[in-house]
């Protein structure tokens, strides 16, 4: 399990807890999302096929926090890391978090 920036609203996600890893199957999801780092909200709540699945809206198994966009990377310990700063999970949650979408 890792901790990935989701690249539609940036907040920090679990791959466990999103389509993190089937987001290159063609047959589960839709064109639009393919490929992408969603996390369970961003993602649709429907596979390709059109049947619902469990995503579309957040877990609520940890606080959504969400981080500037494009200034993160998961680390090779799977954690997110801020690219200029260094700072890792909490600390740069705590420095960079927010409970809103930031807007870049
Ligand atoms: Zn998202």
């Amino acid at each position: 399990m890792s901790i990935f920036q989701c690249e539609k609203c940036g907040c920090a996600e679990n791959t466990a807890c999103s389509m993190f890893h089937c987001r290159n199957s063609e047959r589960l999801m839709h064109k639009l999302d393919l490929g992408k780092k969603l996390c369970s909200a961003c993602v649709s709540g429907t596979f390709a096929s059109g049947e619902p699945n469990k995503y579309g809206k957040w877990h609520n198994r940890f606080k959504r926090t969400y981080l500037p966009k494009g200034e993160f990377i998961t680390n090779d310990q799977g954690n997110i890391e801020h690219i200029k700063s260094g700072l890792i999970g909490n600390e740069a949650y705590k420095k960079y978090g927010s409970d809103t979408e930031i807007n870049k």
